[in-house]
């Protein structure tokens, strides 16, 4: 049977004298490869036979092996190196400019929560008495609440009424804790 040559279209891998599948042996493991139950039964297989008393001895002594090769001076330059190799991947303009735009993103969620109590419109004059006046942030605050606080006066009656009548709000039926009230929303 010398001479025979792979069945496998486009293979033509010439075969052992002792080939009886007429496939060579690379393509009858790509034919194997391919099926997903066969993949299984050799991973249950791979695990199996890592289960056995020699096989486990064998992985400990290549484990200890391996420990004690990184912990020599050329295992730990190695072990440098490999690392290295790993941050440049991630050292691309892409990447940078990821954590740029992530760092920012935290940044400002950082500021809002911060600021949830200072109005767009008082922004400058906290600046300006951090900055300007050198007071501490907790004083600012302090100062500019104050102020808020003073000018948080109540709208008279007459006042929603006015807004009521020229359509700029409506009554409508707000649930309360005890009853329906109608209140006036913009
Ligand atoms: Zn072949």
């Amino acid at each position: 049977m010398a001479g025979e040559t792979c069945k496998t279209e486009g293979c033509g891998k010439v075969l052992g004298k002792r080939n009886k599948s007429g496939v060579c042996r690379s393509c009858v493991a790509r034919r194997v490869n391919a099926d997903p139950s066969h993949r299984a039964k050799r991973i249950a297989g791979t695990i199996a036979m890592h289960k056995t008393p020699e096989r486990r001895r064998l992985n400990q002594q290549l484990a200890r092996q391996a420990g004690t090769y990184w912990s020599t001076p050329e295992g730990r330059q190695r072990r440098r190196e490999m690392g290295k190799a790993r941050y440049a991947n991630l050292d691309t303009p892409e990447m940078r400019e990821k954590c740029r735009i992530a760092r920012a993103e935290a940044t400002r969620l950082r500021y809002a929560r911060e600021f949830a109590w200072l109005p767009v419109e008082r922004r400058e004059e906290y600046n300006a008495l951090v900055r300007s006046k050198r007071l501490k942030a907790a004083e600012a605050k302090q100062i500019i609440l104050a102020s808020l606080a003073k000018e948080a006066v109540p709208e008279t009656f007459e006042e929603k009424l006015a807004r009521v009548q020229s359509g700029q709000a409506q009554v409508v039926p707000v649930l309360t804790r005890h009853h329906l009230q109608p209140t006036v929303r913009s």
